[in-house]
């Protein structure tokens, strides 16, 4: 009965990892006071720790426990791998399980990486094919984000002089086989930002947003030795590419760009420069969705059932000039700053569509007020209860 004094309608609840607003949901119980009032928790972090096994059945939370299983780069590695074995080279969908470039965690995995780094070295090739003579691989540090740390080898030498490489056992780096064919516009490199609603994992339902981000380098890629640490040229994160654009340093392709993105294109708006190369946008997207399917597909079986769930995922893939795609990693928590105007003609645009799909049960505090004070009252009910009754008195 402590819920019928209150009297404010529930709604969607909010919160930022800065503002702490989830600080009563981590600490009380959601069956105690008012913590339960509320219908849709969206925290931008994915640190928030909603107690999943003690909400109410309305309540929608936007994480799953277990999302790590397609979010780590290590571990999708290892789903990947595990359904390449399962349904063995010559399946008809065993490609789809190849998405992700050869990838290896160091210092765990050094020796097969050591193995994999000199048979490429003469030639036997991985996943990414690479031209003759060249063996290049993209070192990431784990657990930083937005291209820190990251940088091009093509020597055990210089991996070894990274930072977190073979010398120093605690730090993990991933390293991974570097796509040195991607698909450009007018000489530029650019990767996909794709969001994808995750609704359930088992049954899989999710939802492809239609539209999205190329996110741009700002210098004309080439594979000369002497600008393989250029990162303005091999690197498309939009802070990496941040003073190049504050400095005007952008191809006028981006320049003309309406909304402005800065490094960044709508997906609508690659399409049309696409289609200008001669691209055939609709064979690309079809494989994109394979890639994302195959995603989350690898995962499914990892990741609990949890009808209180639901995640808006950032999938990063790379095109390369055959038209493959290449997923690069799935974030968690993507971005939704509103930096440029691109920004704020998408990202309000997709939360919204995201809200509307997941369509949290309205909560009417007043109409459980009223019956619960009926009830205590051991009156007979006046009026049979509409539908937002029922829709909060479901649990
Ligand atoms: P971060 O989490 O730091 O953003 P990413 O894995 O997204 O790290 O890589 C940053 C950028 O580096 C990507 O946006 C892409 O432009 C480039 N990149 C990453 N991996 C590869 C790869 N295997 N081949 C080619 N370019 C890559």
């Amino acid at each position: 009965s402590a819920n019928a004094g209150a009297t404010a309608a529930g709604s969607a609840v909010s919160s930022n990892s800065g503002g702490g607003s989830v600080g009563p949901i981590q600490q009380r119980s959601p069956l105690a006071g008012r913590a339960n009032m509320w219908n849709m928790l969206w925290a931008w972090s994915v640190k928030m720790r909603a107690p999943m096994g003690d909400l109410l059945s309305w309540q929608r939370v936007n994480h799953f426990p277990e999302a790590k299983q397609l979010t780590r780069k290590d571990l999708l590695k290892r789903h990947m791998v595990r359904h390449q074995i399962m349904h063995g080279s010559n399946s008809r969908v065993a490609h789809l399980f190849c998405c992700l470039p050869t990838t290896f965690v160091l210092p765990k995995e050094g020796p097969v990486f050591t193995e994999a780094f000199h048979k490429a070295a003469y030639g036997v090739e991985c996943s990414v094919t690479q031209p003759k003579g060249l063996n290049l691989w993209i070192v990431k540090p784990v657990g930083q984000s937005r291209g820190r740390g990251i940088k091009l080898v093509r020597s055990a030498r210089q991996l070894a002089d990274s930072p977190g490489g073979f010398g120093t056992p605690d730090d993990s780096l991933v390293v991974q086989r570097y796509v040195t064919n991607p698909m450009m516009v007018q000489g530029y490199k650019f990767d996909l930002r794709l969001y994808v609603l995750v609704t359930s994992f088992t049954p899989l339902e999710a939802w492809l947003c239609q539209e999205g981000f190329a996110r741009f380098a700002t210098a004309p890629f080439t594979l000369d030795e002497a600008q393989l640490e250029n990162r303005h040229m091999h690197l498309t994160n939009s802070s990496v590419q941040k003073s190049r654009v504050e400095r005007g340093e952008v191809p006028d392709f981006l320049k003309k760009a309406h909304p402005a993105g800065g490094s960044k294109l709508s997906l609508t708006a690659l399409q049309r420069l696409l289609e200008l190369q001669q691209v055939d946008w609709s064979v690309l997207w079809e494989k994109i969705v394979e890639v994302v399917l195959a995603c989350l597909f690898v995962v499914q079986d990892a990741i609990p059932s949890n009808p209180n769930a639901f995640e808006l995922f950032g999938f990063d893939v790379l095109i390369d000039d055959h038209g493959c795609v290449w997923v690069l990693e799935v974030n968690s928590s993507p971005s939704f700053s509103l930096d440029t105007p691109l920004d704020r003609s998408i990202k309000p645009r997709m939360i919204r569509d995201a809200v509307a799909i997941v369509d949290p049960l309205p909560f009417d505090r007043a109409a459980l007020q009223e019956v619960l004070a009926a009830r205590t009252a051991n009156k007979p009910r006046a009026a049979r209860p509409g539908p937002r009754f029922m829709a909060g008195s479901a649990a």
